[in-house]
């Protein structure tokens, strides 16, 4: 069979278990380059996309190929650049064609809610179903798929539902992920999702042109009320007392009502009592921050919306020293995605590394993996860097030449390895071309003293830690 033909056979046969998007975001471009034997070997446009591909796809194409060339055995991805470019790239196969589209969830203005109840500011992209639930946030998500399973006019379990956490811990997502699914179940139902800060405006508004008695109309005749952020009413007593009424009326008539906040009621300090302990009525649930393997789930979920394909490293790296805010996650890929489309190079825990610190230049960066440290994990990342930073070729600092301007360096990365990868002079010798130990003793020594007393060099020495990652 033609190596085509054979592809085009297991795309066919994996479009059950991979999406129209995976397909586009990674198949499209591979090809079989050879099969040889039993072993079959995979052409992929891009490092990135051989990375992905080889550490999560592997078992699925093999097995698939295996139903359609029985011979195979073992398969293996290469990089073809040529690949990249080519413009016969493959057709989604029928079966792709054949899926149903994903459910379009509206984000446009709701035809059917009065205007002033301007629901634009709902984005689809937050549903309940891409909310990455790990133990930490298990409840407060159960809760809101509780909320959208409660039919429209009957008694609600939960009511009101009071969300609470820090920033970026997905407070707004899950209230937006309620509104969207509320909406796609119940097309006719009225459900707002406002902000507090949008909600007080809009009773500034009412009031200042006295349209106060129309806007609570609407107000009190919506389905479902979710209302983000409500510490931002701290000492807006006016806005409270809207509140309190809006809340009493859908109450009474078992509208569902949702809030969030960066705190229990109980701490809302500048908060009317009545309107606290109104709030505490329902359910409460927290919302902390995800453990390692939720944020690696989330980080890999960003990036295939997002369609980046990052290296598995890069996707633990980033997950490792994302601690407070989940939020950080789009902005870092976010911005790896516009490097990688000008520089055309594939995202690596170092330069990764230098997005996390831009962002937040104050923290301290977390190496990953068993203690050994993923940014500088190998002799062949120093000689990189050093190599890079100095413009010296890696076979000069691997060589034996004696020249002042290629010993620097190579000293340099010696110390480098010594510090950073704490390897034994032994293990840098052996590395660097068979060494004596000795000689690399006298080198790391050499640079150490240097460091001390010549300003420039202790430079090149902490520019070169900071992009190896070390402190
Ligand atoms: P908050 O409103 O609590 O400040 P957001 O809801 O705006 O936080 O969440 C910040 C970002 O983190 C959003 O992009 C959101 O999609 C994402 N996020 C937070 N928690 C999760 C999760 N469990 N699964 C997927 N994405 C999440
Ligand atoms: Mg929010």
């Amino acid at each position: 069979m033609d190596k085509t033909k054979v592809w085009d056979a297991v795309l066919e046969r994996m479009s059950e278990k991979i999406s129209r998007m995976e397909f586009h975001t990674w198949f499209k471009k591979v090809q079989i380059v050879e099969i040889s034997g039993a072993a079959l070997v995979l052409g992929c446009p891009t490092e990135m996309n051989k990375n992905w591909l080889e550490s999560k796809y592997h078992g699925l194409i093999l097995s698939n190929l295996k139903s359609v060339l029985p011979e195979i055995e073992r398969l293996y991805f290469k990089v073809d650049l040529s690949l990249a470019d080519r413009p016969d790239e493959k057709k989604a196969p029928k079966a792709f064609a054949e899926q149903r589209a994903p459910r379009k969830l509206p984000n446009q203005p709701d035809a059917r809610i009065e205007p002033g109840l301007d629901t634009r500011i709902t984005q689809a992209k937050f549903t309940l179903k891409n909310f990455i639930v790990g133990e930490e946030t298990k409840f407060a998500h159960a809760a809101c798929e509780a909320v959208v399973g409660t039919k429209l006019n009957e008694k609600k379990k939960y009511n009101p539902l009071f969300l609470y956490g820090g920033v970026g811990l997905g407070k707004t997502h899950l209230l937006q992920g309620i509104a969207n699914e509320m909406r796609a179940k119940y097309p006719n139902a009225k459900v707002l999702y406002i902000t507090a800060e949008r909600f007080m405006n809009e009773i500034v508004d009412a009031i200042k042109t006295r349209k106060a008695d129309e806007m609570r109309k609407k107000y009190r005749r919506v389905d479902a009320f979710l209302l983000d952020d409500v510490q931002f009413f701290e000492g807006k007593e006016k806005t409270q007392e809207e509140l309190f009424n809006t809340f009493n009326d859908l109450y009474e008539f078992n509208r569902q009502i949702v809030f969030s906040a960066d705190r229990p009621p109980s701490e809302l300090t500048g908060i009317s009592d009545r309107l606290r302990s109104r709030m505490g009525w329902g359910l409460l649930a927290d919302l902390q921050m995800p453990n390692f393997e939720t944020r690696l789930a989330i980080v890999q979920s960003k990036a295939q919306e997002q369609q980046l394909i990052l290296p598995p490293d890069v996707q633990e790296f980033i997950a490792t020293n994302v601690r407070s805010n989940l939020r950080e996650v789009e902005n870092i890929l976010n911005q790896i995605g516009a490097e990688c489309d000008i520089s055309g190079v594939s995202p690596t825990v170092q330069t990764v590394g230098k997005i996390l610190r831009k962002i937040n230049p104050e923290r301290a960066i977390e190496i990953t993996s068993d203690g050994k440290s993923a940014l500088a994990r190998s002799t062949d990342d120093v000689i990189t860097a050093v190599g890079e930073y100095f413009q010296t070729p890696a076979t000069d600092l691997l060589g034996a030449s004696r020249k002042k301007e290629i010993v620097y360096p190579r000293q340099i990365a010696w110390l480098l390895c010594k510090d950073v990868l704490r390897m034994s002079y032994e293990a840098i010798g052996e590395d660097f071309g068979g060494k004596n130990h000795t000689t690399i003793m006298h080198g790391v020594r050499k640079m150490r003293d240097l460091a001390r007393k010549d300003s420039p060099t202790a430079r090149h020495l902490h520019a070169l830690k900071m992009d190896l990652g070390a402190k």
